[in-house]
């Protein structure tokens, strides 16, 4: 077998890949082709506008020699650093190894990469251009614009200030309890689920909900681990975790944040897992524990593992689901083109994050990762640290994220229309009315603690005590003469 990368532009793909006679693994723009000499000969005579050559073998291979590694990090490579490299996406690598060597390697079980033989027409992922253009949802774009940089970042250096976050470490508690408190800070019903994670120990999970007053809504989970590993030192070692996955939770806890101060069709919760690294135990338990009718409610869950680093321009997030997560891949990619200026590359192949157990079970999730996430070579080590998490970046992934949460939970109103519409009939009759001005006074209060209770809120100071008064004032705002007049 010999093989051949070719580059293809989109007009040209479909028809080049229906007429090959060659088994085909697409990457993107990118098409690794591998068959005998001859039919690869005939694949493409030479190069055009449409189609480039990347790269091809000189050498004959055996079929059973090629395969495919997707990995964490650079994982695979750096365990196995003598395996020839035919084809190199990062995230995914195509290898010449013997197949039973291969074998020996997937026998081994490693949670950071997968090894499996190339196959036949499979995409692994394809490409969607930034700003592309897309009817932007008012609710959303509010939710959107309301992602605060500092609020993420002060999380985000907390959680990488401590020793190490790994599963069973008393630090891990530590950072459990601190998450805890912030998500009921917010006023969510929170909880601490003990899980197992193999026979290493005991650790947890973190959830916190936010119930809907629909009579029986859906849910929407938004997730991320919470636990941080040092391959190269040994559990003793530091682990700083920033960008895997310090980024991550700070995101779940500034969409936290988002979401309480807004109301929802759907039930909303947060998780933060245990036991990631040492191979999914929190997500695992958690979705064995959800009963039938709990998981066919759920309407799409969106988890972050590595949201923090731009490894080559332009800056991409990778969308990766299953065919069950279609719909959600397209939600989050149309946010992603209406809210931010991120590109945007879709896998259907899941692997080695919490979504996976969501998807073993028939529920739609996505994990929404950084883009080219193996040229991030630190992760893993005590090199992962706050410096190389670019906190502009990840609020671009936390727009996308906040701006589909909206859609997908069913956002209610802003908290900012909300007396606004409330005191719209006062003022905008044609006839001059007596209350009038008296709402025009009122109406420019409300601006005022609207403009107060933001600058808080960008300040991280308020409390579940304040949103409290909040809902305060909108019940005596509802509950002014005039609701409902016309205009
Ligand atoms: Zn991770």
């Amino acid at each position: 077998m010999r093989w051949k990368i070719l580059k293809v532009a989109s007009r040209a793909l479909g028809k080049l890949l229906d007429e090959a006679d060659a088994r085909w693994v697409r990457f993107g723009d990118e098409v690794f082709f591998y068959a005998p000499g001859a039919k690869l000969k005939a694949l493409r005579p030479g190069d055009g506008e449409d189609v480039t050559t990347v790269r091809q073998g000189d050498d004959d291979l055996p079929l059973g020699n090629f395969h495919l590694v997707a990995q964490m990090g650079r994982s695979f490579q750096r365990e196995h650093p003598d395996v020839r490299v035919l084809f190199d996406k990062g995230r995914y690598i195509v290898v010449d190894l013997e197949r039973d060597k291969a074998e020996a390697i997937r026998a081994e079980g490693h949670s950071c990469f997968v090894i499996e033989p190339l196959g036949d027409r499979r995409v692994m992922f394809d490409i969607r251009p930034a700003g592309a253009p897309v009817r932007k949802q008012p609710r959303a774009s509010a939710m959107a614009n309301a992602v605060s940089s500092p609020a993420f970042s002060g999380d985000l250096e907390h959680l990488v200030s401590l020793q190490t976050r790994l599963s069973t470490s008393t630090d891990f508690l530590g950072a459990a309890n601190w998450a805890l408190t912030r998500l009921s800070g917010f006023g969510y019903a929170i909880g601490m689920r003990p899980i197992a994670v193999g026979n290493l120990g005991p650790s947890v999970n973190v959830v916190a909900t936010k119930a809907s007053t629909a009579a029986s809504p859906g849910e929407v989970i938004i997730t991320a681990h919470l636990d941080s590993i040092n391959h190269e030192d040994g559990p003793a070692g530091p682990a700083p975790g920033a960008d895997d996955n310090a980024s991550g939770s700070a995101g779940v806890l500034e969409l936290a944040r988002l979401v309480a101060m807004r109301e929802f069709e759907h039930d909303v919760t947060f998780v933060l897992f245990g036991g990631e690294e040492q191979g999914l135990f929190g997500s695992r338990q958690y979705v064995a524990s959800l009963a039938a009718d709990e998981r066919a409610r759920i309407r799409g869950v969106i988890n972050m593992d590595m949201v923090g680093r731009i490894n080559a321009p332009p800056a991409t997030v990778m969308l990766e689901g299953a065919p069950v997560s279609q719909d959600l891949i397209d939600r989050l990619a149309d946010a992603a083109a209406a809210h931010t200026s991120l590109a945007v590359q879709i896998s259907l192949n899941p692997f080695a994050s919490d979504h996976v157990p969501f998807i073993e079970a028939g529920i739609p999730a996505v994990l929404t990762i950084e883009g080219g996430d193996s040229a991030n070579d630190a992760v893993h080590t005590a090199r992962d640290t706050l410096d190389r998490v670019d906190p502009a970046f990840a609020v671009e992934i936390l727009k996308m994220n906040i701006a589909t949460i909206a859609e997908l939970a069913g956002v209610r109103e802003t908290v900012v229309l909300t007396p606004l519409s409330c005191c719209s009939p006062f003022t905008s009759g044609t006839l001059p009315s007596p209350a009038g001005d008296i709402n025009r006074t009122l109406a420019a209060h409300l601006n005022q603690l609207i403009a107060q209770y933001r600058r808080l809120e960008g300040e991280r100071r308020l409390q579940a005590e304040d949103y409290q008064s909040w809902q305060d004032v909108r019940q005596m705002l509802e509950s002014l003469p005039g609701q409902g007049r016309p205009a």
